[in-house]
């Protein structure tokens, strides 16, 4: 897309989602589409099933499912803006707190084309004036989640992460955008944690755009 047509679109009167015609100058959806965002009070947003405090905005319903859906398959790079704008209704990080955002294996990058978490984390630095630490690393081309079995998916994302030693005296915040068994920011967390002597000597916590809550949460 050109300067041109990202102008067209975010200038467009007409809402993302609903099409509605009045929607605000500059953003993409229109107030009522984004009051339907499907967003956690912060008393309920915990990820019960993570190791370290962990925090989604939102339940990962509609429609921010089908926005996630069209940023990271159909190219819709301008959608970052609005998605990070989600993940900052969650409680403003400490100063000094580094953002992590989870890696993607170089192939998905080159499929898609950009780095679908670094772009969100870029956002949310100059949100919260916060630095990135890039130190999280995957480690091979890793299966569609989707497509394995919740064990197989626990044993894939085990093997497919690793981490540079953090900076010390550091809070780190993983971000990422979905979580559905907390598999993947285990993984993060634990590979994060090997590099100090105690697991508790880590600060570390996440962020995540949207969880499929259960009713276990
Ligand atoms: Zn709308």
């Amino acid at each position: 897309m050109n300067l041109t047509q990202t102008l067209h679109k975010l200038w467009a009167p007409y809402c993302a989602l609903c099409r509605f015609e009045n929607k605000v100058p500059g953003k993409l959806l229109c107030t009522g589409c984004f009051g339907d965002m499907p967003l956690r009070d912060f008393d309920e947003a915990q990820i019960h099933s993570v190791s370290v405090p962990a925090f989604a905005a939102a339940s990962y319903a509609y429609p921010v499912d089908q926005l996630l859906h069209s940023y990271k398959y159909h190219n819709q790079v301008q959608l970052a803006d609005l998605l990070s704008e989600l993940i900052a209704t969650l409680p403003r990080p400490r100063a000094g707190t580094l953002l992590v955002p989870m890696p993607s294996s170089t192939a998905r990058i080159k499929e898609r084309g950009f780095d679908h978490m670094d772009l969100i984390a870029q956002r949310l630095a100059k949100h919260w004036d916060l630095q990135i630490w890039r130190g999280l690393k995957r480690t091979g081309h890793a299966p569609k989640q989707k497509t394995l079995s919740r064990s197989e998916r626990h044993a894939n994302v085990a093997n497919q992460l690793s981490s540079r030693a953090p900076p010390l005296n550091h809070t780190l915040l993983i971000l990422d955008d979905v979580s559905t068994t907390g598999a993947t920011l285990n993984a993060a967390v634990r590979s994060l944690q090997g590099h100090f002597a105690k697991a508790s000597d880590a600060r570390v916590f996440a962020y995540v755009l949207a969880h499929e809550f259960k009713h276990s949460d």
